[in-house]
């Protein structure tokens, strides 16, 4: 099934998590959420994705609004942080707790990791779902110890209640007069993913299905490596009600190394690009172009 993309009021965002500097792939992907926005006279917003207590750190919050301002990207309103908004996702964990859709998790990572019989999903090793099948009392009777332990969805419960599900795509670069495909969404093949972390209070594909919704954003443009990730937020929309935004996919980008640009290995920071003495106009229309900087390339599919 295909429909044009015209929206009253087209709404993009960017939506980093403040473990690092950003680097060129960041702000490319800043740069076409903004330009998508513009292009349809619409609203591009900015959210820090700051729950993970372990890794987010303040100054790293500074320097991305540094970094975007420095390339010219400009958002609307304020800044959302997800560290202000946990209420709002312990509402839809209780929700989907009373749905019978959760059970809690004591499992330790390398629980996880000695299951050798875990296959791999999108995401990584699927939960082999030791915690679905514990008996009632033996739950209560460790969570009345105050074991720790995380939420997980029970995917099979969930896909039975809302299925089949599709979220509609736009083809990448984002093109005002694109058709919009609607791709069969597959959250099974992610198994019994956490929404609710021991030291996080929600997790990623919530606190995102949750914020997306709730700052009206009609299309959300972010890279390939979450793909499988819609899968799962298109299914948290469909149990909690929630509206389906148009989702663009794209490429990611390779480091000479040809590893994929990421935040930890180091990979050009803008912050560095802008020590160098570039200037941000430039490597903006460049990127926009598609010219990457030295040494930095498409990942083909
Ligand atoms: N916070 C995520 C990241 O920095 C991106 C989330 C999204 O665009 O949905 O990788």
């Amino acid at each position: 099934m295909t429909q044009s993309v015209a929206p009253l009021h087209l709404v993009t965002r960017f939506a980093p998590s403040p473990t690092g500097r950003l680097h060129v792939g960041h702000g490319w992907s800043a740069l076409m959420a903004m330009d998508l926005a513009r292009r349809e006279g619409g609203a591009f917003r900015l959210r820090i994705e700051d729950i993970d207590g372990t890794r987010s750190r303040p100054e790293h919050v500074t320097g991305i609004v540094q970094d975007l301002r420095w390339l010219g990207v400009e958002w609307d309103g304020d800044i959302i942080f997800q560290s202000q908004r946990l209420d709002h996702y312990d509402g839809a964990l209780v929700r989907l707790r009373d749905m019978g859709l959760l059970y809690p998790c004591f499992c330790t990572r390398a629980d996880i990791q000695a299951s050798l019989t875990a296959p791999h999903g999108p995401e990584g090793p699927v939960y082999p779902g030791t915690c679905r099948t514990l008996p009632q009392a033996e739950r209560d009777r460790r969570l009345a110890s105050g074991a720790p332990h995380a939420w997980r969805i029970d995917m099979a419960a969930a896909t039975a209640r809302a299925a089949p599900l599709h979220w509609p795509a736009l083809p990448y670069p984002p093109r005002r007069a694109a058709m919009v495909e609607d791709v069969l969404a597959d959250p099974l093949a992610a198994g019994d993913v956490v929404l609710a972390r021991k030291d996080a209070p929600a997790s990623y594909h919530l606190s995102c299905t949750l914020d997306d919704a709730a700052m009206g954003i009609t299309h959300v443009l972010r890279g390939q490596d979450l793909r499988a990730a819609t899968d799962i937020h298109r299914l948290l929309q469909a149990l909690l009600d929630l509206p389906t935004p148009v989702y663009v996919h794209h490429p990611l980008l390779m480091g000479p190394d040809g590893k994929r640009l990421a935040k930890r290995s180091g990979s050009i920071a803008l912050a560095e690009l802008r020590d160098q003495g570039i200037d941000p106009l430039r490597l903006a229309d460049d990127l926009r172009a598609g010219r990457f900087p030295v040494g930095i390339a498409l990942v083909q599919a």
